[in-house]
């Protein structure tokens, strides 16, 4: 078992504003006494006993902070420190000011593809570092992906959240329920055996999206999307080709991050392609549509989340301690009646 500094953080840190919220604690601005440095800090809480529902297994912590410890890259966020006490953990990490990069796109009134492309390249970067080290995030979604420093001439990406990422090693077949479904790979719905490839098979639109979470994950399973004119009449054929090379069912067959480095649309061969990458643009009313939408479904995630500790809380002031397993079904069937079944039960996995 990782042992992690037993100091008491708020000796070390001043604890500041919430800078967010997870699924299982708040990541909050926090200042080095010593140095005067900003830092932010994820207070994860942990699960209080075996039969407990509430908070984090310990193991599953662990497991994220080993691999922020072996991530060292420009594009991913980096990992000071731990501190550990009898409820909770504290990651000390790089403190990243510029927000989602999702919502400085939205702000713009146009962007040019070349301008999106900056940005991929960095995503790509972070993704292709941490598939050579044999990691995959197995979360990479709009939310996850922020900015430095938005009022920096040319903001560097950083990739966060660890919290579902795992790394491979040879010959262990890994498989896992947990994601987003807006955002997960045909093979995670399947429950088959997980490769580095579940990273790729994304586009930051989400074209799968359905009108209920059911349909998001019928449409990903079928591959069943299309580029609609009145959404990509002023996409390049380059960019269609770089998508269409992503959303694809066969994890063998998909691009690698790499392969993405190296695509025409990211690395244009010759003056014409660079042309016609500057005369394509993002359609940026779509683009701030679905920024919105997609606040407004994290929002209603969030509300569903907090009714259900709530009512958690309730029922447990009204049974008492001995009533444990009964607060567990509780929570399991709000679980099922708000999301698809298992799919967002976070860091649950299985190898073998
Ligand atoms: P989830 O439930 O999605 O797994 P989590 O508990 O693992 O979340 P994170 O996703 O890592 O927590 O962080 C929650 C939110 O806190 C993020 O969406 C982001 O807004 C903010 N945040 C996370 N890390 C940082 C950071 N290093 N600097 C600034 N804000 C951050």
């Amino acid at each position: 078992m990782a042992v992690f500094k037993l100091d008491n953080v708020e000796d070390l840190y001043e604890i500041g504003n919430v800078l967010g919220s997870g699924h299982f604690g708040q990541v909050r601005e926090v200042r080095e006494r010593a140095t005067g440095v900003l830092w932010a800090g994820k207070f994860l809480k942990l699960k209080k006993g075996a039969g407990s529902r509430l908070g984090l297994e310990r193991k599953s912590v662990e497991k994220e902070v080993e691999i922020l410890q072996s991530l060292q890259h420009q594009n991913i966020m980096a990992l000071k420190d731990v501190f550990e006490s009898r409820a909770e953990l504290v990651l000390i990490i790089e403190l990243i000011k510029g927000g989602e990069l999702f919502d400085f796109i939205a702000e713009k009134e146009n962007l040019t593809e070349t301008e999106a492309i900056e940005f991929m390249k960095q995503i790509l970067e972070g993704v292709s570092y941490m598939h050579q080290k044999n990691v995959a995030h197995f979360d990479l979604k709009p939310e996850n992906i922020m900015l430095s420093d938005k009022r920096a001439p040319n903001p560097d990406i950083k990739i966060i959240d660890f919290g579902m990422a795992h790394r491979f090693i040879q010959g262990e077949e890994y498989k896992s329920l947990g994601g987003t479904p807006q955002y997960i790979a045909p093979e995670i719905i399947n429950y088959e055996p997980l490769s580095t490839a579940a990273d790729m098979c994304l586009s930051g639109l989400s074209p799968f999206q359905g009108e209920t979470d059911e349909e998001t994950l019928r449409n990903i399973m079928a591959m069943n999307y299309e580029f609609e004119p009145h959404y990509f009449s002023q996409t390049s054929n380059m960019a269609k080709d770089f998508i269409q090379k992503l959303l694809v069912k066969d994890q063998s067959e998909r691009m690698t991050a790499e392969e993405c480095l190296v695509h025409p649309w990211i690395k244009p061969l010759n003056r014409t392609q660079i042309a016609k990458r500057n005369r394509s643009s993002i359609n940026m009313k779509n683009f701030k549509k679905f920024n919105a939408r997609r606040k407004w479904k994290m929002s209603f995630n969030m509300v569903s989340a907090c009714n259900r500790f709530c009512r958690l809380q309730l029922l447990c002031k009204a049974h008492g301690p001995e009533q444990q397993e009964l607060r567990d079904c509780e929570s399991d069937q709000e679980d099922t009646g708000t999301k698809p079944a298992s799919l967002l039960r976070r860091r649950l996995s299985s190898s073998s």
